[in-house]
């Protein structure tokens, strides 16, 4: 099992999860974060630091969000490693309740 981010990220960023994990194991695309899920501990710590709610546990991930599966593995051997918070983007707010964001993902 392991934790996951979510379409919900997307342009949101607020990065409060990267601050609680023990294991450093966030990637920082463009536009959204990814857990990598050979190096997570499923401590579940970051979940309801979210304010996004864009992290779920592999066993409750709707079915929805089933994609997010395969792209936080994908992707985070792609991007680098972040951990330290950072200023989210200055519209994160404006995203932060919007649907369907996966058309957004920049890769
Ligand atoms: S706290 Fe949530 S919205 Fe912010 S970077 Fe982490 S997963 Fe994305
Ligand atoms: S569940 Fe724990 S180990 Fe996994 S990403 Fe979240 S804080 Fe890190």
């Amino acid at each position: 099992m392991t934790f996951l981010v979510t379409e919900k990220c997307i342009r949101c960023k607020y990065t409060d999860c990267v601050e609680v994990c023990p294991v450093d194991c966030f990637y920082e695309g463009p536009n959204m974060l990814v857990i990598h899920p050979e190096e997570c501990i499923d401590c579940g710590l970051c979940e309801p630091e979210c304010p996004a709610n864009a992290i779920y546990s592999e066993d409750d991930l709707p079915e929805a969000y089933q994609p997010f599966l395969v792209l936080n593995k994908t992707l985070a051997k792609k991007w680098p490693n972040i951990t330290q918070r950072k200023a989210p983007p200055p519209d994160a707010d404006r995203w932060k309740d919007q649907e369907s964001k996966h058309q957004y993902l920049e890769e």
